[in-house]
């Protein structure tokens, strides 16, 4: 990928998408922006906005367009995206905030380069959230499976390592319906604009790094290049 390069990566829940997008994050030495992570710290620090946040999150909601894009827009004006590209992680989950995301870059002359779908089947990402654990503090990712080393204590930071309000098999499902309804257009929306790379992300997550990096250089140099 050349360096400047700007990328969303698309997937389920449950999808290995937040652990990808850090590995990628370093690999090309761009930002990571998840707009989760963004969502979790307003809510964690207790402002209006995250207090709101909150209510749609334990719903299992998404959040309105008109706020995401809000957000979205203000954190692709930073310097360090404008300079480097970022990977983009959350955002967008409807054909709506597509189209605002594509009139962001616009405005500041940087479209989206490449769209990464990453494809895990519906049920193997139920069984992968249901495991799945995070540090409250940091927001490292472990699961019932790769604890932590020490009595569920964050091998990062040394915070409490919990079950996400949000990752009850009712929410999960909930949010699957979600997906598919509002976030599965966007795949076609993207393929149609010749801008979507579908990679399998079955198998270790080593694997998959692997995968993601070969094909997104792969694509990206055709496209930038
Ligand atoms: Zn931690």
């Amino acid at each position: 990928m050349i360096p400047g390069a700007r990328l969303v990566l698309l997937g389920r829940q449950g999808a290995g998408k937040g652990t990808q997008c850090v590995r990628m994050a370093r690999h090309y030495v761009v930002p990571h922006i998840s707009t989760g992570d963004m969502l979790r710290m307003a809510v964690k620090e207790g402002t209006d906005f995250g207090r709101k946040a909150k209510e749609f999150m334990d719903a299992g909601e998404l959040l309105p367009d008109d706020v995401m894009c809000g957000i979205v827009r203000e954190r692709l004006a930073r310097e360090d995206t404008t300079n480097r590209g970022y990977i983009l992680d959350g955002f967008p989950r409807t054909v709506g905030q597509a189209d605002e995301l594509a009139s962001i870059a616009r405005e500041g002359g940087q479209p989206v380069d490449l769209v990464v779908d990453l494809e895990v089947p519906e049920d193997i990402v139920i069984q992968r959230i249901s495991k799945r654990r995070m540090c409250v503090d940091c927001q490292t990712n472990y699961s019932v499976d790769s604890p932590p080393r020490y009595d569920w204590t964050c091998d990062n930071c040394g915070g409490e390592v919990l079950q996400r309000d949000d990752d009850t098999e009712e929410a999960i499902r909930h949010r699957l319906e979600i997906y598919s309804e509002q976030t599965s257009p966007l795949i076609e929306w993207y393929s149609e604009r010749g801008l979507l790379v579908v990679v399998d992300g079955l198998g270790h997550p080593d694997d998959v790094t692997q995968r993601l990096i070969r094909d997104v250089d792969h694509r990206t140099r055709r496209i930038v290049g």
